[in-house]
């Protein structure tokens, strides 16, 4: 397995108020690796950061590898071209459109460069998703809670990443369609997609995962296999509500 993502000792900051400190993490290509931690643990923070959205931040000379390229000071846009893409916690799906002008926008760069294979990449999102299909033509703020995770996620694979950042995709969603979503996840693994998680639903992204980290107050406090963290009384009691 190659490496596909290392960040090395990252702070990232708002303002005075350290919200990433000092995190390293790893990723092979394949992979799905889950971050887990409380409300406000600082997981969305970090998800911004690796893509970009905001500056490693302080004294600390975090560095933030990409297929070995260091990529710490590479804009968002350049980030998305070299198949990094994240879906964030507030899908941000344009409400008042279809949710086919919705996928077409995540292909627009493709369709803009003229580079081929996106009505393919479309197909493949309707094949994963054949909800989509049916519902082409709705507007996406009808769709229900489940279907605009969907859509959101199908929207990120028109930009066919290499890896896919999701920011809680069960958040706000039903148990059944929890299940749903995470059924989606190892779907998207088959494809050869890899995948990095932030989730509050521990038991099951760790489920769903090869490797976890927990992030506690800006820090990585633990990390192992999913199956070492899922045994681990302190993440049973802490995390998993067991204890
Ligand atoms: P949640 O699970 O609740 O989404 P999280 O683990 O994703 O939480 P972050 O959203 O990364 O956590 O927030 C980490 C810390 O940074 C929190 O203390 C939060 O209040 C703070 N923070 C987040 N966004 C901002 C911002 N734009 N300005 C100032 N502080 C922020």
């Amino acid at each position: 397995m190659s490496r596909l993502l290392e960040a090395q000792h990252i702070n990232a900051q708002y303002g005075k108020v350290l919200a990433v400190n000092d995190v390293s993490l790893v990723m092979d290509q394949g992979q799905v690796v889950t971050v887990i931690g409380a409300n406000g643990a600082g997981k969305s923070t970090l998800l911004n950061t690796l893509m970009g959205a905001l500056p490693v931040s302080g004294r600390s000379q975090g560095q933030i590898f990409y297929r070995g390229e260091d990529i710490s000071r590479m804009p968002v846009e350049e980030r998305v071209a070299a198949g990094l893409c994240l879906v964030p916690e507030k899908r941000e799906l344009f409400t008042s459109m279809s949710v086919q002008d919705n996928l077409l926008l995540g292909g627009f760069r493709q369709y803009r460069q003229r580079v081929a294979g996106w009505r393919d990449t479309l197909d493949q999102v309707y094949q994963l998703f054949p909800r989509l299909l049916e519902r082409r033509d709705q507007r996406a703020g009808t769709l229900s809670g489940g279907e605009r995770q969907m859509l959101a996620v199908g929207r990120a694979m028109m930009s066919r990443p290499t890896l896919l950042m999701l920011d809680e995709p069960s958040l706000g969603l039903a148990p059944r369609v929890v299940q749903e979503v995470f059924r989606i996840i190892l779907r998207l693994r088959e494809t050869g997609v890899s995948i990095l998680l932030v989730e509050q639903n521990a038991r099951a992204a760790l489920q769903a995962s090869d490797y976890g980290y927990v992030l506690e107050m800006g820090e990585i406090a633990m990390e192992g296999s999913s199956q070492q963290l899922r045994s681990d009384p302190k993440v049973a009691q802490s995390y998993l509500g067991l204890g």
